[in-house]
């Protein structure tokens, strides 16, 4: 009896310790900084017509896991096409041709034309008229009547627009912007400027598949996979190991349905109005920032292989991968050197 109380004192003793450690977390003092690195706060909700899971590695704090999800929300209300309450709405909506927006729309429809001239129109953010035809998403989706597109097809054309100091000017009241293309990147971006704000340093936002990295994980990078084209969303073709960056991918394999035996996807060609057919599953884009990789994809997918390969091998700080029909994967130049 003697000798055993002790003993179950030292036991009660690192119970109640190893019960606080677990429930505190194990707080590493590093300067000023303060960095968990047990227990990674994290959610997922339905949010920007998508998935959203948000992960904090280096945080406790609820409060600021909620505020990035609050931001999917604010912005929403800003770019959704199909939301009427949002900003965009009422802009493609109104029957003026010359329009006070705010400075995030201005700013992301601003990136928008820049890309739908450098592509010259294979990417075009005046999309709206045509991609209102289509519903990827609903329940019986079906291939809009060649009279509707041919009606809506005139009133595509990025050249119609025109932005200066937040006021945007069209040529047309049936001129509209759809930003479907690049409003996740712009999303993410300012959620990882919010974080670093709150001095979160390591954290992976997730808007549906567009991914963008807060720093790394303990010091080692984040493991990433990237889909493969038609297969379980678990299912990676490859598995990038990043830091910071943002990846970020655009596929036919996604929003899309069959209509006697022919596959309709997402990425419409605004010369035609009907999606693309180029012999591409997919691009990934690896940047910096997240709009550009959002944009880039689109952008690349738009243009094909070729010139879409050729565009990204001018920019030295942007990697990607295109994937073909025949599932074979496409590097950029520097992709080898800088990825395992
Ligand atoms: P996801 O939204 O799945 O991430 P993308 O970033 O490639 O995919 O954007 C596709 C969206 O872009 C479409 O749902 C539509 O809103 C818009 N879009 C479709 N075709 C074009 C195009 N040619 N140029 C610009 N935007 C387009
Ligand atoms: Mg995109």
């Amino acid at each position: 009896m003697k000798k055993t109380a002790p003993k179950k004192i030292h036991a009660l003793l690192l119970l109640v310790l190893i019960i606080f450690l677990t429930a505190k977390g194990i707080y590493i003092y590093s300067g000023r900084e303060k960095r968990n690195v047990l227990q990674p706060i994290t959610d997922t909700r339905f949010a920007l017509n998508t998935v959203v899971t948000i992960t904090l590695y280096d945080c406790t704090d609820k409060n600021i896991l909620e505020e990035a999800f609050q931001l999917c929300n604010k912005y929403e209300t800003i770019f959704s096409r199909t939301l009427t309450a949002s900003e965009l709405y009422r802009v493609n909506h109104s029957d003026k041709r010359k329009l006070s927006i705010s400075e995030d729309l201005a700013s992301l429809i601003k990136t928008g034309l820049s890309y739908s001239s450098l592509s010259k129109g294979a990417f075009d953010i005046s999309i709206a008229p045509v991609s209102q035809l289509w519903d990827f998403t609903a329940e019986t989706p079906a291939v809009p009547s060649s009279l509707a597109i041919q009606k809506q097809l005139p009133y595509v054309g990025y050249q119609n627009f025109s932005i200066k100091d937040n006021t945007l000017i069209r040529k047309k009241q049936e001129n509209q912007l759809d930003v479907g293309a690049i409003a996740k990147g712009y999303i993410a971006d300012r959620i990882k400027q919010y974080l670093i704000r709150q001095n979160v340093h390591s954290a992976i936002i997730n808007l549906g598949g567009n991914i963008l990295c807060t720093g790394d994980k303990e010091g080692a990078p984040f493991k990433i996979g990237i889909q493969a084209p038609f297969k379980d969303r678990n299912v990676s073709l490859a598995t990038l190991k990043i830091r910071d960056k943002s990846i970020v991918t655009s596929g036919i394999y996604e929003r899309c349905f069959t209509e006697n035996g022919k596959l309709y996807h997402h990425i419409l060609n605004p010369k035609t109005g009907y999606p693309y057919d180029n012999n591409l599953s997919s691009v990934t884009i690896i940047s910096d920032e997240s709009v550009i990789g959002d944009a880039l994809s689109t952008t690349c997918f738009a243009l094909g292989l070729e010139d879409g390969l050729d565009y990204i091998n001018r920019l030295e700080t942007i990697d990607a991968i295109f994937v073909d029909s025949k599932g074979t994967m496409h590097y950029s130049k520097h992709f080898s050197e800088r990825y395992e």
